[in-house]
């Protein structure tokens, strides 16, 4: 009698743990971006072994050095996609996993941070939980179908994506608007874990503020206009900005109370030509406001742009300008509707207990699908802990249960 994909998933869990440990060992922190040649190659070979089309989609040298800064234009982009067309299905779901990883610092309890080493139930190393494990619980849930010869419901789409941990711009924004993608519904394999569901994660506005002022010798100060004093001002005005973003909420389906923040001066600097004995021509900070899931960015730009232009003028001589720095779209799926609610069924039988769900305060690349391409998207990877830090890790258990999942999904979701 042929095994259950489950069944199947629980002997395999061995080949799980290999290729996790052969994509951790693949180096690619971002930035700058290294090894992605290599990791996309063993990608889409993987994916051909688990019986989907895959190619690799390169980032033309062009368009990337228009996106890149210029330390990184020797370091070449690739997105892979994988598609499995079934006979029969009428709906496509997508699966996007982003493998790249943040830098390493700091002595790992397992030596190298590239070992994916092995130790009571976890497995250590840097992209192990962010998201590389999401990667290998895929594999192994697409494998578990083939082997098995179970035929998901619906045609399978995945792409692993680069650069979610600078700006996505090349990774899954360059996806949604250049490949020959067609979801119906998507899951991003972060951001909710365990019993929760992700939904939606909040957007970000990121604002560089200069004021200028006038310089002077420092023996004479009244006759320059000094540009930090002004920002002080400024920044202190920003005091009733802050009261009043603290008074927005949103509350999530599992209840949570959310509010945009805003944090001051991440960057901030003098001007070329600062010295103790001038009066400081130009002062420059940074503006980091995190925009709820159901705001838009450009309201909230425009809103603390109008904030800033007015808080300027009521303080004497103070001239600014404002550039935007980046953004990125927050996104919301109402946990309703039959994606939702077969992928509940599916958290209910592998784990026991039904989800919650929830919205990331960070952002992830699920508004690409969510904002962009407007269709239903969920966040669910096995997740892990100390995601960006020392003894980045996965638990064993939850990796094979994230495959289930996935597996269960596809063989009980028509869409
Ligand atoms: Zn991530």
């Amino acid at each position: 009698m042929s095994k259950s994909p489950a069944a199947y998933i629980d002997a395999h869990s061995g080949d799980l743990v290999a290729r996790l440990q052969q994509l951790v060992g693949i180096s690619t922190v971002n930035p700058p971006g290294i090894n992605y040649a290599s990791i996309t190659s063993y990608l889409v070979h993987e994916l051909q072994a688990v019986g989907l089309k895959a190619r690799r989609l390169p980032i033309p040298a062009a368009k990337a050095k228009k996106v890149l800064p210029r330390n990184q234009h020797d370091y070449p982009r690739y997105n892979v996609l994988g598609q499995l067309a079934v006979r029969g299905a009428k709906k496509t779901i997508h699966f996007n996993a982003h493998y790249d990883v943040v830098p390493v610092s700091g002595s790992w309890r397992h030596g190298s941070p590239f070992s994916g080493a092995v130790s009571g139930g976890w497995i250590y190393g840097r992209g192990t939980a962010d998201m590389k494990g999401s990667i290998a619980s895929l594999l192994l849930a697409l494998q578990a179908l083939k082997a098995t010869k179970t035929a998901p419901k619906l045609n399978v789409e995945v792409s692993f994506t680069a650069d979610e941990e600078t700006d996505s711009l090349l990774g899954a924004g360059w996806l949604v608007e250049n490949a020959p993608i067609k979801p119906d519904y998507a899951i991003v394999m972060e951001g909710g874990e365990g019993d929760q569901i992700c939904c939606g994660h909040n957007g970000v506005v990121w604002l560089e503020v200069t004021v200028h002022g006038r310089a002077a010798h420092g023996s004479t100060p009244e006759e320059g206009i000094n540009a930090l004093e002004k920002m002080s001002a400024l920044i202190l005005a920003l005091d009733e900005y802050k009261a009043k973003l603290a008074k927005q909420t949103f509350t999530t389906p599992d209840g949570t109370v959310m509010r945009p923040t805003m944090n001051l001066g991440g960057v901030f600097s003098s001007g070329e030509g600062g010295k103790i004995n001038t009066v400081p021509a130009l002062a420059r900070f940074s503006i980091d406001r995190r925009v709820l899931a159901v705001e838009t960015v450009d309201q909230a730009e425009t809103d603390l742009r109008a904030f800033l232009t007015a808080a300027a003028k009521k303080i004497p001589q103070c001239k600014i300008s404002i550039a935007k720095v980046s953004d990125n779209h927050p996104c919301y799926s109402a946990p309703e509707g039959a994606f939702f609610s077969a992928m509940a069924g599916c958290l209910k039988r592998v784990r026991r207990k039904p989800p919650v769900y929830s919205v990331s305060a960070g952002f992830n690349d699920m508004h690409f699908f969510s904002h962009h391409l407007k269709i239903p998207t969920l966040g669910y990877g096995p997740g892990g802990e100390d995601i960006h830090a020392i003894n980045e890790r996965a638990k064993l258990t939850e990796l094979t249960r994230a495959a289930k999942i996935y597996s269960d999904l596809l063989t009980t979701f028509e869409g």
